[in-house]
């Protein structure tokens, strides 16, 4: 590649592409080779990339105000707000930029909370695999192997229980316990569903202990199981929330959720400069109101079985272990660590490629734009089982 990469902070290995435009479900790199995106900027383009929805929001919204400040009311901060709380059981909403960012202020407004109703209690008990962040006090949230020393000192309050393991739960729980946090699926940990059974009993048991239940909807929100949050599958009403990638469905947007009883921030508690722009808000309305829009979350759920079917076909035809997920949120079940290997192969295919993800090498990750189409859908297994083959 004759572009010299040299200024841009290493952080992650990067293949040698620069990728110049997006539409629909599709990528285009700089030497003008097409993919078929199965990544979609990691769950984010809900609408797939340059959507018009969202591109006109945006262009309108440009040309009439940017940034009022933070210390101001805008129009499309208070239209998202009424969005979010006319279609979810929450009352409040406080926009952030980012899903850590979001897990940081659910993580303050539940220790405000212990200080004034649970006599200080500010442990928060969260999962070993969860994922919330990479801010130093969501880095401690999370139960990913190794993070507990990478930048140690953690942030001390998340003990870690086991998922779908109530009793696990229940032996934290002290007098310094505020709330449970969890993801609805853990989607870095490997596309992990939460049983319908844990979910009614892990709300019964913080209803029971007047401790907070919080979601971790950043990845499972706004449309990508089906339902328009995650939680709703399992007709339970928590008591915080937080959004990030698909709100924005591509730009920088997230939000905290809670019901009246627990937004308890007070003046000075909580804020941001870019935090309820009115840019990126604007863009949120547009994406809320096209996944509400009649059979659109119906289309998601009728997709998301039929790509259960298409990689379950797989699963048979080269003996894996089957798949799991809810909606368009799938993973595949290798029962090898091949996943890097077929990353890598389904990206350099000639001449079209296919850009897929293995959050663990014996797993692939499936997060296509929510608008995709079967025949996309089709193409992408046809284009898998092509690899498959070459690698027996
Ligand atoms: C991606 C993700 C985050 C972090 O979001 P950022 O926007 O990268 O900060 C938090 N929680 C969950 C469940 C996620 O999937």
């Amino acid at each position: 590649m004759n572009i010299d990469t040299h200024s841009v902070m290493y952080i992650t290995k990067r293949p040698e592409l620069v990728f110049t435009e997006g539409q629909g479900s599709w990528l285009t790199d700089h030497q003008g080779k097409k993919y078929l995106d199965f990544l979609q900027g990691w769950a984010v383009n809900c609408l797939g990339h340059s959507n018009p929805g969202m591109i006109a929001a945006l262009e309108k919204q440009a040309r009439k105000i940017i940034n009022p400040s933070p210390a101001f009311y805008n129009e499309p901060m208070i239209k998202l707000a009424d969005l979010l709380t006319s279609n979810s059981c929450f009352d409040k909403v406080f926009f952030a930029n980012s899903g850590a960012e979001a897990n940081e202020g659910a993580i303050k407004l539940a220790r405000k909370w212990g200080k004034l109703h649970k006599n200080g209690a500010y442990e928060i008990i969260t999962f070993n695999h969860g994922f919330h962040g990479r801010t130093i006090a969501t880095m401690s949230a999370s139960g990913k192997d190794g993070w507990d020393t990478m930048y140690a000192p953690q942030v001390p309050g998340f003990p870690k229980a086991e998922l779908n393991d109530i009793e696990s739960v229940k032996k934290l729980i002290n007098d310094k316990t505020v709330g449970v946090m969890l993801e609805p699926v853990q989607g870095e940990g490997g596309v992990i569903p939460s049983d319908h059974e844990f979910m009614r009993q892990l709300r019964q048991l913080t209803k029971e202990k007047n401790i907070l239940l919080m979601v971790d909807e950043v990845q499972t929100g706004c449309g990508r199981t089906g339902k328009l949050f995650g939680h709703q599958l399992y007709n339970i009403t928590p008591d915080i929330m937080t959004l990030g990638k698909g709100i924005g469905g591509g730009v920088p947007l997230a939000a905290l959720l809670a019901t009246d009883a627990v937004a308890c921030f007070e003046p000075g508690d909580q804020g941001g400069t870019y935090n309820g722009n009115p840019l990126m808000t604007a863009v949120g309305c547009s994406v809320i109101e096209q996944l509400l829009a009649p059979g659109f979350l119906d289309e998601v759920i009728a997709k998301g079985a039929y790509l259960r079917e298409l990689l379950l076909d797989i699963s048979q035809e080269f003996g894996f272990e089957g798949e799991r997920g809810e909606g368009l949120l799938r993973a595949l079940k290798l029962n090898r660590d091949i996943g890097p290997e077929i990353v890598e192969r389904a990206r350099n295919l000639e001449p079209i490629g296919l850009l897929l993800n293995s959050p663990r090498p014996n797993l692939l990750r499936f997060m296509p734009a929510l608008n995709i189409s079967r025949e996309e859908l089709k193409k992408m297994a046809e284009m898998l089982k092509g690899i498959l083959k070459e690698m027996q």
